[in-house]
């Protein structure tokens, strides 16, 4: 059996702590989707275009990555797309208590998906998009954080 896993996030903006989490997760699995949730009632910075942009910048040329938008619940495009796992980063105590709940309710709706777990490296482990865009607001630098690939 392929094993494919999606891995959903907002990626607003993408940083160096999903390059990493995503280069990592490679040698687990056969294929990766990248799926930016596009959720309407969620409010971000950057437009889902542009964030499927700085995606494709960087995973573009990646053989085993995709790169998608979806709007659905993540176990429904899951299955869509014939993924049997979920990728998911922890960075600290409180991403665990966001994300199991997640992944419990998601195991719920469908137990053929396995949610897969990372631990952020030590380095990337302080780094989130929400920081990220506070600096960006504020007129700050945000190229150190975000990967070498993307272009301004
Ligand atoms: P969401 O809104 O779904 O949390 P994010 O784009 O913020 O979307 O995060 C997507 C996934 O990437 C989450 O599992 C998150 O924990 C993980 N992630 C975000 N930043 C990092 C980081 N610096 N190191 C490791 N994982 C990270």
């Amino acid at each position: 059996m392929r094993r494919i896993a999606v891995f959903p996030g907002s990626f607003d903006p993408v940083t160096k702590g999903h390059e990493s989490i995503v280069n990592r997760a490679l040698e687990l699995f056969d294929e990766l989707i990248i799926a930016i949730g596009d959720n309407p009632d969620k409010k971000t910075l950057f437009t889902p275009e542009q964030r499927l942009k700085w995606l494709k910048q960087v995973f573009g040329d990646y053989k085993k990555v995709k790169i998608e938008k979806y709007q659905s619940l993540t176990v429904n495009f899951c299955q869509l797309q014939k993924a049997n796992y979920i990728l998911r980063g922890l960075r600290t105590a409180s991403d665990f208590d966001f994300e199991r709940n997640i992944s419990l309710m998601n195991k719920s709706l469908a137990p053929e998906i396995e949610t897969v777990f990372l631990l952020a490296l030590p380095e990337y482990s302080a780094l989130s998009s929400s920081i990220v865009r506070d600096i960006y607001i504020n007129k700050g630098n945000i190229k150190k954080f975000m990967p070498d690939k993307i272009k301004f």
